[in-house]
């Protein structure tokens, strides 16, 4: 169901004329993904934490990836900040920071929209050819799945890029897959 509140609002990522990106969906771990760019489910402070950011710190340098988020200065919901992949396949992260999840009347679907166009366009900027997804604020941060996943799907299929070929959405569990293909299927 698409409640109009996450609509994308234009800007870079949209430039008529290009191709659309290919979107898949995948089940797995985004630290392994072999993309260009890996997207990080962070927090404000950008200063590392549980679920997926627990997992890239883990499998990334950590505390040189701890000190080049700090030069960073946090990033605010729905924003999104690069580092370099420090020992992970990929060759950036890309930092992101979910709504955390009030019930739905504080903007939360447009933030998590947000946060899917500014880590693409991002990504973009620095070349990136292929982009690998979490499940951005569905943990901690209390998004309701199903909202997450049609939201990501919509907020994707409107980029178009020159530069990014394929988006990968990487779920971690086998409800988030069927969610994606679903949205994928008929969104
Ligand atoms: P947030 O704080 O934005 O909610 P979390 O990291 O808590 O982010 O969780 C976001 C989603 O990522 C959840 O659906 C969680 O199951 C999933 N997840 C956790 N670890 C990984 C991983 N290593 N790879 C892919 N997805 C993961």
């Amino acid at each position: 169901m698409s409640t109009g509140e996450d609509h994308d609002r234009g800007g870079a990522g949209q430039s008529a004329g290009f191709p659309a990106p290919r979107i898949i969906a995948v089940l797995g771990d985004v630290t392994t993904m072999q993309v260009d760019a890996v997207v990080n489910a962070a927090n404000r402070a950008l200063a590392g934490g549980a679920g997926v950011d627990g997992a890239i710190h883990r499998a990334a340098r950590a505390a040189t990836l701890r000190a080049a988020c700090r030069a960073l200065g946090g990033c605010e919901p729905g924003d999104a900040k690069a580092t370099p992949g420090f020992g992970l396949r990929a060759r950036w992260i890309v930092h992101t920071v979910g709504p955390v999840w009030n019930g739905g009347g504080r903007g939360e679907r447009a933030v998590l929209a947000s946060c899917y166009r500014r880590s693409f366009e991002v990504a973009e900027s620095l070349g990136a050819r292929s982009i690998a997804f979490p499940a951005i604020a569905t943990g901690v941060y209390g998004f309701p799945p199903e909202l997450a996943a049609g939201i990501a799907v919509r907020t994707l299929r409107s980029l178009r890029s020159a530069v990014v070929r394929e988006v990968v959405l990487v779920a971690f569990d086998p409800s988030t897959l069927s969610l994606y293909r679903h949205h994928l299927q008929t969104a």
